[in-house]
Formats: structure tokens, sequence, C-alpha cells
């Protein structure tokens, strides 16, 4: 029963009518530890501020009619002032069964109370030991309950911390995620970087390859059902007609350089944010297509699962698109610009990514020698330049 430390666990006897209980409590074999302190010492143990006072070690044992609400403020204030305690534990003792108002009383603030029994049992052996067992009792469920208010301190503890580690976890993720964006992102014009452009570059043609081996498996199927003559074909034509393909875009600025030689570098900036504007916007290109700066003032694009003879179609609206830009410098002059393209397709034969910027920039060059202002698919001319 008694598996609590009852040494330094202290009563206060706030009346002297029952300060006989204490000499109970002192001959009773597992309280004989508690520092018992009567109504006399009570004010010199005060003023002397015994350090190890605290809520858990200390119970102010009091008869009932001297509990009245002034009383029981006043000894908490001086518990408080003393020793920081702000809600000591009490122990009422009754005479008779506390009527249920007083119940509600005792309960609200948290103190114990016992009943005295009937006359008979009064100094009887039986009283002495049923009242010593009862506060070693209290002691026992003032520790537990300290207990779980220490477990729920805790807990809130916990609670609050992981809220904060979560809030630190997202402020790092969404930083991780700005730097990743800053590192792939061309500062001036919004669309990929080089680099990042290779990246998504190389990824595109690893799923391409992929596709092939599905329309490989496509293309048998068809075949199997040519032979064994079933009426109703479903027709992949529009599917294999870009799936298993993407084209490359190369697109560069005609006589740009004039336009700084004319207007300056920063409107020459600006036009080259202008034009990153546009191909970003989803007026032009696909929300999958990539986007990148490959150099000054030329952008390449890759357009996943699309022909270059489809890929001729947002080449011709950007083309025809950027002629009807009014650009203009910070003294309102006004100028027009133009763009060269060049197109080439994926073959499942290249060996690296050169091989399809390399098709798409003669196409381009094509465009340049012929007058500029136009698009060339690379497919189209190709037996003219070799
Ligand atoms: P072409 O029609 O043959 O393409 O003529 P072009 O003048 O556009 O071609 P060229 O390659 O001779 O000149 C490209 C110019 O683009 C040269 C360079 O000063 C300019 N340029 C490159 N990067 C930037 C940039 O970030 N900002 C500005 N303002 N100009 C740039
Ligand atoms: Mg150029
Ligand atoms: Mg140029």
């Amino acid at each position: 029963m008694n598996n609590i430390d009852l040494s330094e666990k202290n009563i206060f006897f706030i009346e002297d009518k029952i300060e006989d209980f204490g000499l109970f409590i002192k001959s009773f074999p597992t309280l004989n530890q508690i520092n018992i302190y009567n109504f006399d010492n009570f004010i010199n143990v005060i003023k002397q501020k015994k350090s190890n006072l605290t809520r858990r070690n200390t119970l102010i044992i009091l008869a009932f009619d001297f509990l009245n609400n002034e009383i029981l403020e006043k000894i908490k204030s001086i518990f408080f002032e003393t020793y920081e305690i702000k809600k000591p534990y009490f122990l009422c003792i009754f005479r008779k069964e506390p009527d249920s108002l007083e119940k509600e009383n005792l309960i609200k603030g948290e103190a114990f109370y016992y009943i005295i029994p009937e006359r008979e049992y009064f100094n009887s052996n039986f009283f002495y030991f049923n009242f010593c067992q009862f506060v070693e009792i209290v002691f026992e469920k003032i520790v537990s309950s300290d207990r779980i208010n220490d477990y729920i301190i805790k807990s809130f503890q916990i609670i609050a911390d992981t809220y904060i580690i979560n809030k630190q976890k997202k402020q790092i993720e969404k930083l991780y995620f700005d730097l990743e964006l800053m590192s792939k992102v061309d500062y001036l014009t919004n669309v990929l970087n080089k680099k990042a452009f290779f990246e998504s570059l190389e990824s595109e043609k690893k799923r391409t390859l992929r596709d092939l081996w599905r329309i490989k498996g496509i293309k048998n199927d068809i075949e199997k059902e040519k032979e064994e003559v079933i009426n109703e074909k479903p027709d992949f034509t529009n599917l294999l007609e870009n799936y298993g393909k993407f084209s490359c875009m190369m697109i560069d600025i005609d006589f740009f350089k004039k336009i700084n030689d004319t207007y300056g570098h920063l409107v020459g900036d600006q036009v080259l944010r202008k034009i990153g504007e546009l191909l970003t916007s989803k007026a032009i290109f696909r929300e999958h297509d990539i986007i990148g700066r490959y150099g000054g003032e030329e952008f390449i694009v890759i357009l996943p699962e699309t022909s270059s003879k489809n890929a001729l179609i947002p080449a011709e609206r950007l083309r025809t698109g950027i002629k009807e830009i009014i650009f203009s410098d910070e003294k309102s002059n006004t100028f027009y610009l133009s763009l060269s393209i060049g197109i080439s397709e994926f073959y499942s034969t290249d060996k690296n990514n050169e091989e399809i910027i390399g098709r798409a920039d003669k196409a381009l060059y094509y465009a340049k020698r012929q007058g500029r202002d136009q698009t060339i698919i690379y497919e189209d001319i190709v037996d003219k330049i070799n």
C-alpha cells in the first residue's frame, strides 16, 4: 500500500482543536517521517521559508468549522507568497457528512475531506488506524495527480515542439524549393536555364524510348489483326503520328544585335524578358512543353509527343504572334521583332542530345540564310543541305 516516500512530507494543522490528529500521525509506523506543524508554529515555519516545501509534499488539514472562504484565501495567499504554491492541497475534517453544496465547494477547491466516525469509535484504535490510512491515501493521490499534471504538461510540450518542428520543416522545404527553382530558372527570362533544360531533355528522351517499345507491341497487334481480318479495327493512325516522338525547336531573334546597338542593352534585356513571358504564357506552348534559354538570344523548346510536322503549328503561332507585339524604349521609340525557328524530330538512333539539337540548329540557320522570319523543319530540307 505505502509505495510512496513520505519523508519530506509536511502537514499543517490550522486549528488547535484537531492538533491531536498530528499525534496519531507521528506515532503511525508508516507516517512517522512526516513533519507536523501545529497552528502555534505555523507562522514561524512560514517565516523560516523552508526551501523544501512544495505543492506535492504539503497538506493543510483544517476543521470544518474553520472552513470559510476568507480563511481559505488567506492561507492560499500565505503559501503562494512564501513558497509559490498556488493551490495547496487541503484536507477538511467533518463531524458529519458534508451536504451537497459543501461537497461541491470542496471538489471545486480540489480539497479532500474526512468524516469523523460515530462517537463510539472516537479515540478507539479503529479511528486512529482509519484516519492515518486515509492520510496515506491522500498523499498517494496528491503524488499521482501531480504525476498526471506533469504528464499533461509534458504532452503539451511535445505537441508544441512538434508544431514548431513541423513549421520549421515546412520553411526549410520551401527554402529548398525556392533554391531548387532558382538553380533551374534563368533569372532574366524565367524559362529553364541550359543545365535544367538538358536534364528535362534527358528524361523526355528516356520516356520516348519507353513509348517506342510499347508502340512496337501495338504495331504487332495491328499486324496480327490484319491477318485475322477483323472488321472493326481500332484506329491507331492519329496516336502513332505523335506517340513515341518528340521535337526540338530552336528559336533565335533576328538582328538582335541591332536592338542592343540602337536602344541599349537594357532595352535588349526587356525584350528578352518579354519573350520569356510569351513563351511561358501557355498561349503558345502546352503545359508539358519544356522551354529553356539556350544562349544569349536563343531559346530552345522540347515538345513531347509531337512530330516535327505538328511542332510547326506552335512555331508558326509564336513567329506570327511576336510580329504583332509593339516593343518600345523609355523614349517611346517603337520597334518590331521577328524570329527564325528551326525544328527537328527525335530519332531513336540518336546517340546523344547534341544530334537532335544540331539538326534543329541546321534548320534554324537555313531559315536565317533564306531571309529570316520563318520556320524550317529539318526533315523538309535534309536532302537540300546534305
Ligand atoms: P541574327 O538574325 O543572325 O541572329 O542576328 P543577331 O544580331 O540576332 O545575332 P548575333 O548572334 O550576331 O547577336 C546576338 C546578340 O545578342 C549579341 C549579344 O550582344 C546579344 N545578347 C546576348 N545575350 C544578351 C542578353 O542577355 N541581353 C542583351 N541585351 N543582349 C544579349
Ligand atoms: Mg543567336
Ligand atoms: Mg539572333
